[in-house]
């Protein structure tokens, strides 16, 4: 029987959406995806993977200005999984390795989503947020041309185009 410990709580060992726990080398920075004994692709993201491995930086711009975290700093990928992380807090699971100096970044999160269905969820609470964004605002053009967008925007046909682009350069996040 496993030794109970607090979850977390080692650099060295990841934890799975799905219950398992695989050492922290078994991915690297430019993993998107980790084929997982369970027999699920887990999407795998990091705190050095920048926003736009989700949305074109002219998005990441407006997220930017639009959004400031309670904590001060800028918009950053850690707070589009955090967003993931409220919403399904079953489906995501959260290793901070920053006591690990082998690995290159800080925060690693592991969903039970592939990467592509994690693409499509990011992007629905990005809308999501800023749809009420645009609820709050005084702008009603701001705000009509908003809806018209989204209403014609098609969430599964972007996140198809955008991760076709994003395969030819995947140097971006990469290092
Ligand atoms: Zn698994």
């Amino acid at each position: 029987m496993a030794t109970p410990r607090v979850p977390g709580s080692n650099p060295d060992v990841l934890e799975l959406p799905c219950g398992g726990e695989v050492p922290v080398t078994s991915i690297d920075l430019g993993m998107r995806d980790y084929p997982c004994a369970c027999g699920e692709r887990h999407a795998v993201v990091m705190d050095v993977h920048p926003p736009s491995r989700f949305f074109p930086e002219p998005v990441v711009d407006v997220l930017c200005d639009t959004i400031e975290p309670a904590e001060g700093g800028r918009f950053e990928t850690r707070h589009l999984l955090g967003m993931v992380l409220e919403e399904f807090p079953e489906a995501v699971t959260h290793t901070d390795v920053s006591e690990n100096g082998k690995i290159g970044c800080q925060h690693i999160w592991v969903s039970q989503f592939d990467s592509r269905r994690l693409h499509t969820v990011i992007v629905d609470l990005v809308l999501e947020l800023m749809d009420h964004a645009m609820t709050h605002s005084d702008d009603s053009s701001a705000r009509s041309e908003f809806e018209t967008m989204l209403d014609s925007f098609d969430v599964d046909e972007f996140v198809e185009r955008y991760r076709a682009e994003r395969d030819f350069d995947r140097g971006l996040y990469r290092r």
